[in-house]
C-alpha cells in the first residue's frame, strides 16, 4: 500500500495554489478517488488503498476548475465576525439601535450608573482597559437583552399556553443564537450577541425557542414545531436564511488591541 506522503508528493508536483491546503486521506473502503472541499476552503483528497499516485494526481489536476469554484464558495460562506477595538465613537448595535461608544473618565454621580445607554444613543462606559470595557459592554447587552426577552417572550407564553418559563441571556459560543432546555429547567436562553442582530432576526431567535417551549410532539424541528412557527411567524424560513448570512458577520465579542489602548500607562 502506498503511504499518504507519496500521494502528497505527487500532488505537490501539480503546483496547486497553496491556499487550497490540500490534505490526503487513505480511505480503505473507497473504490475511487474523491475530492471534498470543506468549510473554510480546505481540500481533502480521499484515496482508495489501491490507487496509484500518478493516477490520483491526474484526477485532481483534471478537477482544478471545479475545486477553484468550490473553494471560492466555501471561503465566501466562512464566518467573518466583526472585531471591536473599544475606542471612542466606535459603533455598536443593540436592539436595532445604533449606539456610539463614549468612554468617560470619572462619571459624575448624577449621570447614574455606568455602563448605560444615554437618551441620545451613546453607549457610555468608564474608560479602562479594553478587556474591561468589553466586559462592561457585554454586560449591558445582557441586561438590556434580558429585559427585552422577558417582555417580548410573554406574549408567546400566553398564546402557546407555556407556564413557568425561565429566561437567561448568556454567551452561547460561536454556533448557537438560542436554546430551549426542557423541564425541569424549562428555560429559553438567548446569546447576548443575538441582541446585536437586526430586530427581525432577534425576534426569529426568540420565536424559534418559544416554539420549542410549547413542547410540540415529534422531532425537535419536525412538523409540529413547524406548524407553530408558521402560526407565529409566517416568514420564519426567510428570516432563518437571513440569519445564516448576517450571523456570519455578527459581533460575538471579538476584539483587537490598538496601539492607543495598549500604550496607555
Ligand atoms: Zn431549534
Amino acid at each position: 500500500m502506498t503511504g499518504p506522503h507519496t500521494f502528497q508528493a505527487a500532488l505537490a508536483a501539480l503546483g496547486l495554489p497553496p491556499e487550497w491546503r490540500v490534505e490526503v486521506a487513505i480511505r480503505p473502503r473507497r473504490r475511487t478517488t474523491g475530492i471534498q472541499v470543506k468549510a473554510g476552503g480546505r481540500v481533502a483528497v480521499l484515496i482508495p488503498p489501491a490507487a496509484e499516485p500518478e493516477q490520483v494526481a491526474r484526477f485532481v489536476g483534471s478537477r482544478r476548475r471545479w475545486i477553484t469554484e468550490k473553494v471560492r464558495t466555501a471561503a465566501a460562506l466562512a464566518p467573518n465576525h466583526a472585531v471591536k477595538e473599544f475606542t471612542d465613537d466606535e459603533e455598536f448595535v443593540l436592539l436595532g439601535r445604533r449606539c456610539r461608544l463614549q468612554l468617560v473618565d470619572a462619571p459624575p454621580a448624577e449621570r447614574g450608573g455606568c455602563p448605560e445607554i444615554t437618551s441620545d444613543g451613546a453607549l457610555r462606559v468608564r474608560r479602562q482597559r479594553p478587556e474591561l470595557v468589553r466586559r462592561a459592554v457585554i454586560g449591558l447587552y445582557q441586561q438590556v437583552g434580558l429585559a427585552w426577552l422577558r417582555r417580548e417572550g410573554r406574549k408567546y407564553e400566553v398564546d402557546g399556553h407555556i407556564t413557568g418559563l425561565n429566561y437567561v441571556v448568556r454567551d452561547l459560543g460561536r454556533r448557537r443564537w438560542g436554546i430551549y432546555e426542557g423541564r425541569p429547567k424549562h428555560t429559553t436562553t438567548l446569546h447576548w450577541a443575538a441582541f446585536g442582530l437586526p430586530m427581525r432576526l432577534v425576534e426569529y431567535v426568540l420565536v424559534h425557542e418559544q416554539a420549542h417551549a410549547t413542547q410540540p410532539g415529534g422531532p425537535a424541528h419536525g412538523r409540529e414545531w413547524q406548524r407553530r412557527m408558521n402560526l407565529w411567524m409566517p416568514d420564519w424560513q426567510q428570516r432563518q436564511t437571513e440569519l445564516t448570512e448576517i450571523g456570519r458577520h455578527a459581533w460575538l465579542g471579538d476584539w483587537k488591541r490598538t496601539s492607543s489602548s495598549t500604550d496607555r500607562p
